[in-house]
């Protein structure tokens, strides 16, 4: 089995878009890089990335019928820690849940505002922004998302965890590109680079349209992103769009 047998169905050197309010799972072999378009200026994609198993593992474990769960992650807190900035520059390596290097952000057009530290939008989100439980409950998430992004551009071969492990789906801590999370702090202390707390806000991207970010994968993963559907509070100026994205050819 070739490393490229389970490629998600996404041809290299092709624009392709993540439809507003949805998600999309693609596969990056090692080296590959992927360009993650603001087509608008206004949208946030909500970015997860898990690494693959070696295909000879895969060769030996995987049938039809099985899921391969995908346990390590990208993650955030992992990455501040590494990286010592509160969201990534270019030039910096993100790191997993084992703080082993998964990506690399190679370049931003942005003005490089994206946020680590807010949680992917859920059901219980929406039920404590929507009064209509049932409204709340129909309102894209960008968990769900995930998860059936996944689903759908794998053909179930990967799960971020087997579906019967919680009744509840939850998300590893996202990427949030093109959020704009202002961290105010709220008691400075006067010639000490330290400050006693600080202020969160939810404020629209400070981003142009076609700004763009390139990471490189530096082990062979599965990314996954989503439009994020938030239209409840300004992290997309109220109206989510779509954006796009581009698999290079290694
Ligand atoms: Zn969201």
């Amino acid at each position: 089995m070739s490393s490229s047998s389970n490629a998600t169905p996404y041809a290299p050197n092709i624009q392709h878009t993540i439809p507003a309010r949805s998600s999309v799972a693609v596969r990056l072999d090692k080296t590959q890089r992927l360009t993650v378009i603001n087509t608008h200026g206004t949208q946030v994609v909500d970015f997860w990335a898990f690494v693959l198993p070696e295909p000879e593992s895969l060769s030996t474990t995987r049938t039809h019928t099985t899921t391969t769960p995908l346990p390590i992650h990208l993650s955030m807190s992992h990455t501040r820690a590494s990286t010592l900035h509160l969201s990534p520059l270019p030039g910096d390596t993100l790191v997993t849940n084992l703080r082993e290097p998964i990506l690399q952000l190679i370049s931003d057009s942005t003005p490089g505002v994206h946020d680590t530290l807010i949680a992917a939008c859920d059901r219980a989100r929406y039920r404590q922004l929507i009064s209509n439980a049932a409204e709340a409950d129909q309102h894209a998430n960008c968990v769900d998302n995930l998860h059936a992004a996944i689903a759908r551009d794998t053909g179930s071969a990967y799960a971020f965890q087997p579906a019967t492990t919680t009744a509840v789906a939850t998300a590893p801590d996202p990427l949030n590109l093109f959020m704009n999370i202002p961290v105010t702090p709220l008691t400075l202390i006067p010639d000490v680079p330290v400050s006693g707390g600080a202020q969160l806000s939810f404020e629209p991207p400070r981003c142009g349209p076609g700004a763009n970010v390139v990471f490189e994968a530096v082990v062979d993963c599965l990314v996954v992103m989503s439009a994020c559907p938030q239209d409840r509070v300004k992290v997309n100026n109220m109206a989510p769009t779509e954006a796009h994205f581009i698999v290079h050819r290694r």
